[in-house]
């Protein structure tokens, strides 16, 4: 592919032309490509389970206050990886990761480090939503009590629901359960629960795969809000999702069967989208595989 069609190609796949991005990174602060500021350091982040390596030597930057994507074929370690970016990863028994993630001047990986205090720093939202069988309003109010928040806890609820993009549809239903919410609903409750701790990291591993397209858009108009307060870590197998909300992406791929999965190629979304340095990344963000 010459350089302008792999360009129309990014265009046709994303939906947005390159002016487009332009004005939006324009409205939105300093264009991605300006590096930002630092939310998390990895470096040669190995993660296995048991003698299993399942991805390998993995080294990125993710910038604070923007959204980075993570695309790549299944079993190529997304999930795995980013499951390491709060110590999740480590609950499954047998399961370890080796390399150095840090968040600010801290190493989440360091002796001293306590795994609930990082959760609490970078929140997760996973694939399923997972609601409490509590009302609403406790949905989001419950953690951040047990985590010692002390404030206005209305005011609290509210400011979270509200990030969520949910408080207009269930403000006057508070007190109802958070069961009764449609899917779509669900996983935002789940949002503005991570949110309710004020957490620095917002990790979502799929977060809108299981739901329907309304829901999805729904989800995807919260990441703008999301990102002016928090910075968000994404995982998709949706590419236009990717290409439509974020800053950046990361491409992870497996050379062959059974080895670790690695970051192959990592970028600004634009560049990932419609001028990939790597031929596999060009090969599957134009559906070639995947
Ligand atoms: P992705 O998110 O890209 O689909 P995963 O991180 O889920 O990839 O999986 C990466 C590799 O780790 C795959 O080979 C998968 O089979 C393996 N894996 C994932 N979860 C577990 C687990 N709980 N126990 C053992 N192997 C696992």
């Amino acid at each position: 592919m010459t350089q302008s069609e792999r360009t129309r190609e990014g265009q046709r796949l994303t939906g947005v032309s390159r002016d487009q991005r332009e004005e939006r990174r324009d409205a939105d602060g300093p264009p991605a490509g300006d590096n930002g500021t630092l939310g998390m350091k990895i470096q040669d982040l190995s993660a296995f389970y048991g003698s299993f390596k399942a991805v390998t030597d993995v080294s990125m930057d993710i910038r604070a206050n923007k959204v980075t994507a993570l695309i790549g074929p299944s079993g190529c370690g997304k999930s795995t990886f980013i499951r390491c970016l709060n110590r999740m990863h480590e609950v499954i028994p047998g399961a370890r990761a080796e390399g150095t993630v840090s968040l600010g001047d801290q190493d989440i990986y360091a002796k001293n480090s306590d795994p609930v205090v990082i959760r609490r720093r970078v929140g997760m939202v996973f694939q399923k939503p997972n609601p409490f069988s509590k009302s609403i309003y406790e949905n989001v109010a419950w953690g951040a009590r047990i985590n010692g928040f002390r404030g206005d806890v209305d005011e609290m609820v509210e400011r979270s629901l509200r990030q969520a993009a949910l408080w207009d549809e269930v403000k006057d239903r508070l007190k109802e359960s958070g069961y009764g919410l449609s899917g779509g609903q669900q996983q935002r409750l789940c949002i503005a629960r991570t949110l309710a701790v004020e957490p620095e990291v917002i990790l979502m591993d799929e977060p809108a795969s299981a739901l329907d397209p309304v829901s999805t858009q729904k989800i995807e108009d919260t990441m703008a809000e999301l990102k002016k307060h928090y910075t968000v870590v994404i995982v998709t197998h949706n590419m236009q999702q990717a290409a439509r909300i974020s800053d950046y992406t990361g491409f992870f791929y497996i050379v062959n069967m059974g080895d670790p999965g690695r970051l192959w190629e990592f970028d600004d979304t634009e560049k990932i989208f419609s001028n990939p340095e790597r031929k596999e990344t060009e090969d599957y963000v134009t559906g070639r595989f995947g």
